[in-house]
């Protein structure tokens, strides 16, 4: 089928269209209810089928003569370790780690918190998770124990599992003291926390009154796959919202392995046999979708790097991965290539391995700016694949479709929807906008298979958040537009939500964070452009008065304090590095803090002066104190 007939098939009869896709799948009992349309304006895809998610990934795979096939693959230059499992393998310590769970009390919809770096037991952890039906929740490794508390708090889980350490370019972090100070922290007891020993940092279990994965796990029985009902929930991935309290967006089973196999199919253009590399962390959807599920279910080979693109050893890390195991395709966050263009700009790494597997390059998760583009382009000779997506969609919704042949790239545009999307650009008022014309980036409901339908423990939320501002639509936060042949233009958020290295991260959960300082009387943090990380936060804070004496500046020493503040309760992950101490915020006349404003200010964009500011000599303070602080030199104006 070609592009413009299955976009016009899903959109004019999507039931037909997501039936067809459904029958490529060996669910235990096919669906018969294709969608369901609920009142409160969700949907449910499929709701009578039932399947196990696990065993589509690896027993399916088996059964079609794939046993012996490479799974997955994982490469760890920060640990100098290779290790290839074929399907058979990894079946064998999924259905054991599984069979170990079950004797631990996990069953059918309970949950299983994964805090793990990248190494197999993660894929394996979420795939045992899936086997009984328990429902995993992978936080990233690289948040702090407040975070993980948070989550735990929320998921409720009966096991964690987690290792002794990560281990990242320079240094080996503990996880010890993060699992054990969010255990200690969160409201919510588990029943047991399973650790897997790494010889970098071994744990000391028994101070910890944790398990050992290798022991406890040895010759468990093997545990068969679950049957479980289309809409039973596979997955909580938490991401960023505009508050601190992060949404826990489900996945369902049902929905999610179609779409996978759709988009693996007809977007990247995959097929069994091909060795697929994303190079993304099992703790962010990518690494769901495009590390573990997406390639196992079609039959491929996933590559599990625990390595960054540079510095492990070098900026030719990418290239040597692809040549030793002879990737076809490569998936990645702009900001990687950005870090590699930074140390090999011309491609003297490139050109020292054999790259001829490579058929193109994916990227996603933040903009792809044009130098980066043109750079990578050039360099590989391969085309380059912008696509764009979110935590709660958990595919694809912009991305050319290769499978069928589809391969144009318009600078700046993250291609054309995805059959099965339909994206609109609407004014703040609701109204559909002309071609070219910037505006909110909303999807016609129904969202197809897989999308998230819910908030874990919070359905009301899910409405407010993504149904109610538009009617009819999926509201998706970023703003951007079309242009008169359906190729979107993403523009970036139009919430406080920033783009870390391609990390989802709230500004508002920073802003709480600082809040809780006791010279603080309040703080706005912004996203910032940076030429490696595409944004950094940076915050501006006001002090109480009187808690200082008027002699001594305490700005530089409450700028370590934040910053370390953040690094604690937030983690690395967030790259806060500079908080500035400023007299006053500018303020709306009903006293909301202007942080579009800041944020024009401190990118250097000049801006309307904001009609409803109630005093604008505050925007001079601050253009000041960003000069003095070298953090910009030419700080946007209002106009
Ligand atoms: P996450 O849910 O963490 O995957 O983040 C999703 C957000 O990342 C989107 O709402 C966008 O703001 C941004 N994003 C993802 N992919 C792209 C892309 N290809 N171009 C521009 N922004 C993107």
């Amino acid at each position: 089928m070609n592009y413009r007939t299955a976009f016009q098939q899903a959109l004019d009869t999507p039931e037909t269209f997501w039936a067809e896709q459904a029958r490529d799948l060996a669910w235990f009992q096919p669906p018969s209810r294709i969608l369901d349309h609920l009142d409160d304006g969700t949907h449910r895809w499929f709701a009578d089928g039932t399947l196990n998610t696990c065993y589509l990934a690896l027993d399916h795979q088996i059964e079609q003569g794939r046993g012996d096939q490479p799974a997955l693959i994982y490469d760890s230059p920060v640990t100098d370790t290779r290790a290839v499992f074929t399907f058979h393998e990894l079946l064998a310590r999924v259905e054991e780690l599984a069979g170990a769970l079950s004797r631990l009390g996990v069953a059918k919809g309970d949950g299983v918190v994964i805090y793990l770096p990248m190494v197999p037991e993660a894929a394996i952890a979420m795939l045992a998770c899936a086997r009984l039906g328990a429902v995993h929740s992978v936080v990233f490794g690289g948040f702090a124990a407040h975070e993980l508390a948070i989550r735990v708090d929320d998921a409720k889980p009966k096991v964690v599992l987690t290792a002794s350490c990560g281990i990242e370019v320079d240094r080996v972090i503990d996880y010890t003291p993060l699992v054990d100070g969010a255990l200690k922290r969160a409201n919510h007891k588990v029943d047991h926390v399973l650790l897997l020993q790494r010889e970098q940092k071994p744990a000391d279990l028994d101070t910890l009154g944790f398990l050992d994965w290798q022991s406890t796990v040895a010759g468990s029985e093997p545990a068969p796959p679950v049957a479980v009902a289309a809409t039973d929930p596979l997955y909580i991935m938490y991401t960023s919202g505009t508050t601190g309290k992060p949404k826990g967006i489900v996945r369902d089973n049902g929905g999610h392995a179609v779409a996978m196999r759709y988009v693996c199919r007809e977007a990247l253009g995959l097929k069994a046999g091909d060795v697929w590399w994303a190079s993304s962390d099992v703790g962010w959807v990518v690494g769901h979708s495009l590390i573990v599920y997406g390639p196992l279910l079609s039959g491929c080979t996933t590559v599990l790097y625990e390595g960054k693109p540079v510095k492990t050893p070098d900026a030719g890390a990418f290239w040597r991965v692809v040549e030793d195991y002879g990737v076809n395709a490569l998936f990645a966050a702009p900001t990687a290539f950005r870090a590699i263009r930074k140390e090999d700009p011309d491609g003297k790494l490139f050109a020292r391995y054999d790259t001829a597997s490579l058929k193109c390059i994916f990227v996603a998760g933040e903009k792809l700016d044009t130098p980066t583009y043109t750079w990578l382009n050039q360099l590989t000779g391969r085309p380059v694949f912008d696509n764009w997506w979110q935590t709660e969609t958990g595919w694809p919704v912009t991305a050319p479709c290769t499978g069928m042949g589809e391969t144009e790239v318009r600078m700046g545009s993250t291609n054309r929807a995805v059959p099965g999307y339909q994206v609109v650009v609407l004014s703040p008022e609701g109204e559909p906008l002309p071609a070219n014309t910037e505006g909110d980036i909303a999807l016609r409901l129904p969202l197809p298979p897989g999308c998230a339908q819910t908030l874990w423990n919070d359905h009301e939320r899910y409405l407010s958040a993504y149904l109610q501002t538009h009617p009819g639509y999926y509201h998706s936060g970023d703003g951007g537009y079309l242009d008169e042949d359906g190729f979107v233009y993403i523009m970036g958020r139009t919430d406080d939500v920033i783009n870390v290295s391609g990390h989802r991260l709230s500004t508002g959960i920073m802003e709480e964070h600082i809040a809780t300082h006791p010279a603080v009387a309040e703080s706005a943090v912004v996203g910032m452009h940076d030429e490696v990380c595409g944004e950094v936060p940076v915050g501006l804070f006001v002090i109480k008065d009187g808690a200082f004496d008027d002699t001594d500046d305490p700005a530089p020493a409450l700028e370590k304090e934040l910053v370390a503040l953040i690094r604690e309760q937030v983690g690395a992950v967030a790259r806060f590095r500079r908080a500035l101490l400023v007299k006053r915020l500018p303020k709306t006349r009903s006293g909301k803090t202007l942080r579009a404003a800041l944020r024009k200010m401190v990118n250097g964009q000049d801006f309307p002066l904001p009609s409803t500011i109630d005093d604008p000599a505050i925007l001079d303070e601050i253009a000041t104190t960003l000069v003095a602080e070298n953090l910009i030199t030419r700080p946007g104006r209002p106009q």
